[in-house]
């Protein structure tokens, strides 16, 4: 596969530090090309993580590489952080395009991107919702609280499925088309006969946090422009001082999502107002006026507001419930969407300080009971 602006173009067959060698792509994003690469030394397949070579992105992977490292460490003092993918190794290697840092993971299987594909109107069963959000708040709260880690970039293609036992992790690989990263087909989901997975091996997935390729220390934030726009806090659009509270923000969004199929937020610009614009006034017509003291605590936020409470560019907001969005668009019963609200909203809690936690989040009644 030819990549151009700095992503490595790697051939099948090359072997990567004498060491691994390239069977397919595995996976792809804005800063990095996945290869399921054969480690020839220990017999075993990995995933191998290509950076692109690009001027200010050897920073970056750098933090990848020192943010990985801290969480080996920590979860081999604590037997704990299992949800979160293990570093294995890391290396340079020259291209045409200059340096590239490498970075060799366990292989996982395709992300919940992929599994979502397939149930883009009414979402996933929600057992697997629940059982999949506990692991993801587990792995949060590892990083928050072992590792004082900011994960950043919490979204549907960050979080990676994997099966315990080998079929299973075969499975999920094989219905995988080879090198594309589409969709898993599921039984009764329409598409070809064969290799499908059952609702059934829904149930035994586990999940495990990818990429932190954006992530932080929580008292050294390095960049302002943090998280993938439908998953970004209050507080970064705004421009505001962020810490863990944000990863929470972007799961809360990630359940949404995952239990309805539809983006809690899906901002676009328009042809008066600018994404940014459009993604605060969702966010309002959703959770209500955002109070003048977070609106006006940091200069940023005059690009937004007028006077406290209203918005800039508009007039007009169209408010509603999240209770209500989930009966009257997704056809929930009163009764389970007033249990999902009463997770959601303190999830989403405007002051980050107030926000629920990782902790508490996982004590919630709508996540522990069945
Ligand atoms: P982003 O655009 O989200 O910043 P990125 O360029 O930093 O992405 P990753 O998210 O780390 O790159 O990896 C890109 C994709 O490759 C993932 O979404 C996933 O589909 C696949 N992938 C990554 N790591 C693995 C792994 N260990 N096993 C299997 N697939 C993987
Ligand atoms: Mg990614
Ligand atoms: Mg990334």
């Amino acid at each position: 596969a030819q990549h151009t602006g700095g992503h490595h173009p790697v051939q099948e067959g090359e072997v990567f530090n004498t060491r691994y060698q390239a069977l397919r792509e595995l996976g792809c994003g804005a800063f990095a090309t996945v290869w399921l690469c054969q480690d020839m030394r220990r017999k075993k397949q990995v995933a191998v993580k290509v950076l692109k070579s690009r001027e200010g992105f050897a920073d970056t992977a750098q933090d990848e590489v020192t943010l990985l490292r801290c969480v080996n460490c920590m979860k081999k003092k604590d037997r704990a952080g299992e949800n979160i993918i293990s570093l294995l190794d890391d290396f340079r290697m020259i291209g045409e395009n200059g340096f590239h840092m490498c970075l060799v993971f366990e292989v996982l299987g395709p992300s919940l991107r992929c599994l979502m594909g397939n149930y883009t109107t009414q979402g996933l069963p929600l057992p697997f919702v629940k059982k999949s959000l506990q692991q993801v708040l587990t792995g949060l709260y590892f990083l928050h609280k072992r590792c004082r880690i900011i994960h950043a970039d919490i979204k549907p293609e960050n979080i990676l499925l994997y099966g315990h036992d080998k079929s299973l992790q075969r499975l999920l690989m094989d219905t995988l088309d080879c090198g594309q990263r589409t969709h898993v087909k599921l039984k009764g989901a329409g598409g070809d006969p064969g290799n499908q997975l059952e609702e059934s091996d829904l149930m035994s997935i586990e999940v495990k946090i990818a990429d932190l390729g954006s992530a932080c220390w929580t008292y050294k934030p390095f960049s302002k422009e943090i998280q993938t726009q439908p998953y970004r806090a209050l507080e970064v659009l705004l421009g505001l001082d962020y810490g863990t509270p944000a990863d929470i923000w972007s799961t809360a969004c990630l359940a949404f999502e995952m239990a309805t199929g539809e983006c809690l937020f899906d901002p676009q610009p328009g042809k008066y107002f600018s994404r940014d614009d459009d993604h605060v006034a969702r966010i309002i017509e959703l959770l209500g006026r955002i109070p003048p003291q977070i609106a006006f605590s940091w200069n940023k936020s005059t690009k937004f507001f007028s006077r406290p409470g209203a918005l800039l560019r508009f007039s007009r907001l169209c408010p509603r419930s999240l209770p209500g969005t989930l009966a009257d668009r997704h056809g929930w019963t009163p009764r389970a969407a007033a249990a999902f609200a009463a997770f959601l909203l303190p999830a989403l809690h405007y002051a980050p300080e107030r926000r629920a936690s990782a902790a508490q989040s996982l004590r919630h009644a709508w996540i522990t009971a069945p």
